[in-house]
């Protein structure tokens, strides 16, 4: 039996040999760190475990949803972005549509906007998906390098007119994983006004909208004026609300971009569950406090990781936004596989290899800020213990 030709296409799994060292290390019984992966720890919000319980409770939650949300999810969630944005003004009936979370959102999107041969705008590095549903309808990628010295922004300037014609979708999320870099809404300007010059559908994945520290407010592509012409963001309640396994987001924005989705949406799926749906809406009516409390958590965590980091020689600028901090891997290792094969040897430690996200992230190393602060201390010390320390 074949599987489908698209399935080879896809890149190679670069976290296979790190699976295996790590499974060989938690048989030999090391006591493992994994700062590997981008899951929240702590438990979701009691709010929304309690409303979840009364709509579970409720038979009238357990048939089928409509496809594109609940009327009353939809008008909470423009109601949620427009207190959030001051962005205001949406129809919630062609300008919203509830999301599975956002990767089944994003995926969908590529099936209903690129025709094989295609071209995809993608940043490098970036969230797999970008790349992997691409393949999977049939078009091809255009990586957009995300570098330091341009703190982590693509150079639009720098796209060919012949590649940026040819484009159908241009992706973007910033807060960024794995990066942390952060967009300044005069970035998201040029970007609508270079999506209008090419005909070009902007996707903002805004998954870390909420995870900003040190006061900072991550804005929202759609306060760009006229940026509803060409432009959707997707929005989602697992990473800010620790709701990962809910699977709940919405896709806000422009009504062709939400219309193509939801066609795609209403022949492979049939929504998502009415009882989730109102355990969001309660998330939506998070105060500002609680959300900062959730908030003060990770930032703690960072300020760990940088000042540890920094005591160990590394030159780094703590992340303003998102789950992660992304570093230079020391000169003294060939490769970011090199470094985090020894952190897992030496030290226990479990990071991904920058070159995961793409062959931009070769060099780099992303720590997850989803473990306790004195597991992150212990990560620090374990390295002053084997003497990696970051040489120029
Ligand atoms: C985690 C993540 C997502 C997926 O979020 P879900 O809503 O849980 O599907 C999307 N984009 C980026 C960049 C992420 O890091």
């Amino acid at each position: 039996m074949k599987t489908a030709s698209r399935l080879d296409r896809i890149p190679p799994y670069l976290f296979a040999e790190i699976d295996r060292r790590r499974d060989e290390a938690v048989a030999r019984g090391v006591d493992i760190i994994n700062m590997g992966i981008g899951d929240p720890d702590k438990p979701t919000p009691e709010i929304v475990v309690e409303a979840m319980h009364r709509a579970i409770d409720d038979p009238a939650t357990h048939n089928y949803p409509p496809y594109k949300g609940t009327r009353a999810y939809r008008e909470a969630a423009a109601n949620w972005f427009e207190r959030r944005f001051g962005v205001g003004g949406w129809d919630p009936d062609t300008q919203v549509i509830s999301s599975i979370g956002s990767k089944e959102a994003i995926h969908n999107t590529f099936l209903a906007f690129v025709d094989p041969g295609d071209l995809t705008l993608i940043p490098d590095p970036a969230y797999p998906v970008y790349r992997t549903a691409t393949i999977f309808a049939g078009g091809e990628y255009y990586t957009l390098p995300l570098l330091a010295e341009n703190q982590f922004l693509p150079d639009l300037e720098a796209i060919p007119a012949a590649v940026a014609d040819r484009a159908k979708l241009l992706w973007l999320n910033y807060p960024n994983n794995p990066t942390g870099g952060i967009a300044p809404l005069e970035f998201f300007e040029r970007v609508v006004h270079f999506a209008k010059k090419h005909d070009i559908l902007v996707c903002h994945d805004n998954a870390y909208s909420e995870m900003a520290y040190d006061g900072y407010r991550p804005p929202s592509i759609l306060q760009v004026p006229g940026a509803k012409d060409v432009a959707i963001e997707f929005l989602s309640c697992s990473k800010a609300y620790n709701m990962t396994g809910w699977r709940i987001g919405f896709v806000i924005g422009n009504q062709t971009g939400i219309s193509g989705l939801g066609q795609v949406k209403t022949n492979i799926d049939s929504g998502a569950f009415k009882a989730i749906q109102q355990a969001a809406i309660a998330a939506f009516s998070l105060s500002d406090e609680r959300l900062e409390e959730l908030m003060t958590v990770y930032q703690n965590r960072r300020n760990i990781v940088v000042e540890g980091l920094r005591s160990l020689g590394w030159p780094i600028v703590a992340p303003r936004a998102t789950l992660y901090v992304w570093a230079a891997i020391p000169r003294s290792f060939d490769s970011s596989l090199a470094f985090v094969s020894a952190l897992l040897d030496k030290c226990g430690i479990i990071v991904p290899p920058g070159n995961g996200y793409g062959e931009h992230g070769e060099g780099f190393f992303r720590i997850a800020l989803t473990v306790p602060d004195e597991r992150m201390r212990e990560a620090i010390h374990r390295m002053e213990a084997a003497s990696i320390r970051y040489d120029a």
